[in-house]
């Protein structure tokens, strides 16, 4: 059971890395938790607050266009670049969601052509290849774990990942990480990096248990989440199953 454990959650930059309805992944995670008794807190930090990752069992940082991007590069570089790495080898939980995905690899290179560092936790790097370049937009079916992620992407950069990670999911329908290898998102330790929007764990209930489950066994190794009433949350993810299925199969 997991009745008045408690999951502490650090939001990062919630004003400038939100774009495409990503806030709702916090309150999707809300609901899951209270629903079940799981005490559920989230600490707001914005450019300049610390990020300390004995105090939290979740890190969520979302999407942003690449202005918001080149302020955040800044914050991640000189004041929570050092802690986000050592969550990770705390294996703290981290989804990251596009924008915030991007910047959690060695570097962001925007359409622009500046290269922004990034947080280096996850071995990825990203390039946009510039204003007049084909955006990936659309739909996503992904295959995760023997069952599907569905999601929306809307991103230029075209993200490659190395040795140190594996993808999260393959690609049944849409672009993902580049549009060339089939792969969607990273995944290191606990870290999981994304460029599904939606939000993402509304429409995917079996991510958001397991991102959960994750989380708090990592002090509590015999914790199981009671089920919950889905039914819309299934529908949400059948509905954008369909409509990406009608898209172009990469995989
Ligand atoms: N600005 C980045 C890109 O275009 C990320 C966009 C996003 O977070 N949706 O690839």
């Amino acid at each position: 059971m997991a009745k008045g454990l408690k999951l502490r959650l650090a939001h990062l930059y919630p004003k400038l890395m939100n774009i495409y309805g990503d806030r709702g992944n916090i309150m999707c995670l809300q609901r899951r938790c209270r629903e079940r008794g799981i005490d559920f807190e989230v600490q707001e930090l914005g450019p300049g607050d610390k990020l300390k990752p004995k105090d939290c069992e979740m890190v969520f940082i979302g999407g942003a266009q690449d202005r918001e991007q080149r302020l955040v590069a800044d914050d991640l570089r000189t004041v929570k670049g050092k802690a986000l790495k050592e969550a990770a080898e705390r294996n703290v939980v981290i989804l990251a969601v596009c924008g915030g995905y991007q910047l959690m690899g060695k570097f962001y290179r925007g359409a622009d052509g500046e290269e922004l560092p990034g947080a280096d936790v996850l071995d990825i790097w990203t390039v946009h290849p510039g204003p007049g370049a084909r955006r990936f937009i659309g739909n996503v079916v992904a295959r995760w774990n023997g069952t599907t992620l569905a999601g929306f992407e809307n991103h230029g950069g075209r993200t490659y990942v190395g040795e140190g990670v594996r993808p999260l999911a393959e690609i049944v329908a849409g672009y993902g990480n580049n549009g060339e290898d089939g792969g969607e998102g990273a995944v290191y330790r606990n870290v999981f990096g994304t460029y599904l929007h939606g939000s993402l764990l509304p429409k995917n209930p079996v991510f958001a248990d397991f991102l959960i489950e994750t989380a708090l066994r990592r002090r509590h190794k015999d914790v199981s989440l009671a089920a919950l009433d889905d039914g819309a949350e299934r529908a949400a993810h059948a509905e954008a199953v369909r409509l990406a299925t009608g898209r172009r199969i990469i995989a």
